[in-house]
């Protein structure tokens, strides 16, 4: 029994999903797999696990298991649960990456895809479980990609031990059909229920010219705001709040009004420039676009257009403009879920994040830019580049349900419907976007030889898949096939590489971690490796400031933080380690000063990124010690930096994670052209890459260097660059 507050009943009640509990629970009892399907706000994530408990099948000591794409939703939706149900968060708890709250008296578990990937490897058969959800299965993820496959493995041979289990995979569009209708998945199609959500009616606005680049400078009337990348938000929130300044001292007294009580009293908005369309209704094949930590990517090259003259807005409409974006910190994130101050017009300006995965309570307002930003990878070079391209028909939809959940709604949209017509009906699966090599190391260490035969929702391409191999036998992580006979992609894993897959990070990582007890250099190893795998350890000081006073603070900013790199590179050492010795120096010193948020803000340092690297130093160092019981390493906040033969011993080591990404200053004959100039030759690409100003390395310009990733921005930029020694 669930002792829930009257306020919180109440609300439950309205919710879609509560009148089809009979229908959903009926379908689970007597199903191994059931597909749901029902618009974002219909109460699935909320609700569901609720439904399920209440079933008792939380009880006996089994869990209720939910997995999430993005982290924001594994946290925020366990808080949410666990308020709704009236229970603490060691009963409703979640785990991400390396965070959570689970306890023995975990019932309801939250976690990202990866994590639940990750006990799989534990436990195939994922005993601790008695149902299983993946939560926006839409979304495609790699990791809930092949989780489907697996639970479609795992969840009968769990029915034949006679230890049953449930596998629910719900969704926020109607495009089911690579789970349902594919065969190697699931033989007998599993049922699908529809929640038919109570939508209020949206009605959509064209806008008349579609703006090519300044489409942030139109986004500006809006209350939910959906933009492409960190920088855009917060230029926008700065330019929202010098036009309509909300001043706490002007609230009204007594009672506090939500957001949509008070819209209605607030003028509308001006739709001059926009034509009228009714929303289109008939359309429910929907599919999010991807946009994951990862995604939100570097805004390093956008340019953002001031347009004052057109700003001139009344400021007497006080809005409450908040930010919402994955990098963001929690607290920060949770701010959105509450009421505005009275007297306010609550006004988010978020990337992707809100499109699918988090409900904001009373949006009437959305404005959509049409765009989102992803990272694309060049199957041949491997390549990476973030893109702003436009979304697909499905997402565009999606977001324009974000209004009308509490009441009829409007949505903007920042293109006209001509360019809209011209959208690809739905967003790809991410698996065939990427490099698929950490998904192929996992999956051998599943015993799952071979990968090609993997009932995979969408397939990866079968190039990504050799070359994830060769980069696999390459790094000794696979068995060399033998010259003739056996066919390809079907190469037994080595005691290596089951080392290797034992580290929650990629495999060029992985494989530094597994060499890394050589002169003492693990807990460098260990710290080098989790600061390159954590995004963005600097503060972004290039992003546009507001007034001058800003701007100049900024400066002074920017100054320490290079001077603090300089420092951390180990300026004079006779051995060069580059930006990595840069990653390793501030999270020594970081360290060393208790890892505080004054000691991040005054060196340029993002506090989030610290935090992250904090918790993943301690995993990894734990991962280490139990791969090898005799290692005994520990994490040590006041480490020495490493002597001479240790640099050069890491350099070593990272040599073996990166063999493949190494490049060579350009020879003398070569700089007959021009655009050689302090440029590098990488084996698979005709044209220089080089080192990016910001990199510690970019005055050295050593002969040979190896590099973490190649950025394609203004110019092929190598990332994360070390210098080594030519053999
Ligand atoms: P779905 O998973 O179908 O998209 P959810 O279960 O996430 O829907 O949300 C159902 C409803 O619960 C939302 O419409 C929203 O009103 C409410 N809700 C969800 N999360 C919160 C929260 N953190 N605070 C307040 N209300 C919330
Ligand atoms: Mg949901």
């Amino acid at each position: 029994p669930v002792d829930r507050l009257p306020e919180i009943q109440e609300a439950r009640l309205r919710l879609p999903i509560l009148a089809e509990e009979q229908v959903i629970m009926e379908a689970v009892r007597e199903n191994e797999c059931v597909v749901l399907c029902g618009e974002t706000g219909s109460g699935k994530t909320t609700q569901v696990p609720q439904f399920l408990y209440e079933a008792g099948y939380a009880s006996s000591g089994g869990i209720i298991g939910v997995t999430e794409p993005r982290r924001v939703a594994a946290i925020s939706m366990s808080h949410r649960v666990a308020t709704e149900m009236n229970l603490p968060s060691g009963v409703v708890s979640y785990q991400i990456r390396y965070e959570g709250n689970v306890t023995e008296n975990t019932k309801i578990k939250f976690m990202t895809d990866g994590v639940l990937l990750k006990e799989i490897q534990k436990d195939f058969l994922l005993q601790k479980y008695r149902v299983v959800i993946i939560d926006e299965a839409h979304e495609r993820s790699v990791y809930t990609d092949i989780l489907i496959g697996l639970l479609s493995r795992i969840v009968p041979l769990r029915n034949k031990k006679g230890l049953p289990m449930k596998l629910i995979i719900m969704s926020a569009t109607l495009r089911v059909e690579d789970f349902t209708e594919n065969k190697r998945l699931f033989r007998t199609p599993p049922p699908v229920i529809k929640v038919e959500a109570r939508q209020f009616a949206v009605t959509v606005h064209f806008n008349k010219r579609t703006p090519v680049d300044n489409y942030t400078g139109e986004a500006f009337r809006g209350i939910l705001v959906f933009l492409t990348g960190q920088a855009e938000v917060h230029s926008v929130c700065r330019r929202l709040r010098k036009a309509f300044p909300y001043r706490p001292h002007r609230e009204h007294t007594g009672s506090v009004l939500c957001s949509q009580s008070l819209s209605q009293s607030l003028p509308r908005i001006n739709l001059d420039s926009y034509s009228a369309l009714p929303a289109d209704e008939g359309d429910e094949d929907r599919q999010a676009g991807i946009d994951d930590d990862y995604n939100e990517g570097s805004d390093l090259e956008l340019e953002l257009g001031d347009h004052p003259d057109k700003e001139k807005a009344d400021p007497s409409i006080p809005l409450y403009v908040l930010p919402l974006y994955s990098l963001l910190a929690p607290e920060l994130q949770a701010k959105v879920f509450h009421p505005p101050p009275a007297g306010a017009r609550l006004c988010v300006i978020a990337t992707n994040v809100a499109e699918t995965s988090l409900t904001i309570p009373g949006v009437k307002y959305v404005v959509d830019c049409g765009r989102v930003k992803k990272r694309f990878y060049d199957r041949v070079t491997g390549v990476s580049s973030f893109k702003v391209t436009w979304i697909s028909q499905a997402s565009a939809n999606q977001r324009a349900g974000r209004a009308g959940r509490t009441e009829p709604g409007h949505c903007y949209r920042l293109y006209s419907s001509a360019v809209f017509g011209d959208f690809s009906l739905f967003s790809e699966a991410e698996i065939t976007r990427r490099p698929v090599d950490d998904l192929v190391l996992q999956m051998k260490d599943l015993n799952i030889e071979k990968v090609v035969n993997f009932p995979f929702p969408t397939p990866p391409s079968s190039e990504a898949l050799i070359s994830a191999e060769q980069l696999l036998i390459s790094l000794g992580a696979l068995e060399e096939p033998p010259r003739h006979g056996r066919a390809r992609l079907s190469c037994p894993i080595t005691p290596l590489g089951r080392a290797m897959a034992a580290f929650p990070v990629a495999p060029r990582y992985a494989k530094m971690l597994a060499l890394g007890r050589q002169q003492g250099c693990m807990p460098y190893i260990i710290t080098i490796v989790a600061a390159m795998t954590v995004r963005e350890i600097f503060e972004d000081y290039d992003r546009p400031a507001g007034s001058e006073e800003e701007n100049t603070k900024m400066a002074g900013k920017k100054a320490r933080s290079v001077q603090m790199r300089r420092l951390w590179a180990g300026q004079g050492q006779s051995v060069q380690l580059g930006d990595l010795m840069v990653l390793l120096g501030a999270v020594g010193a970081c360290e060393f000063a208790g890892c505080t948020h004054q000691f991040c803000e005054e060196n340029g340092l993002r506090y989030k990124a610290m935090l992250e690297i904090r918790r993943l130093r301690g995993q990894l160092t734990n991962a280490v010690n139990a791969v090898c019981s005799d290692a005994g390493v520990y994490v040590d906040n006041q480490m020495a930096p490493p002597t001479e033969s240790q640099v050069l011993c890491l350099r070593q080591i990272v040599l073996a994670g990166l063999g493949d990404h190494i490049a060579r200053r350009v020879q003398a004959e070569e700089l007959l052209d021009p655009k050689w100039r302090n440029g590098y030759k990488t084996p698979l690409l005709d044209d220089p890459v080089f080192i990016h100003p910001s990199s510690a390395l970019h005055k050295t310009l050593p002969e040979f260097v190896v590099y973490q990733e190649i950025m394609e921005t203004t110019k092929m930029y190598m990332r994360g660059v070390c210098a080594v020694q030519a053999e």
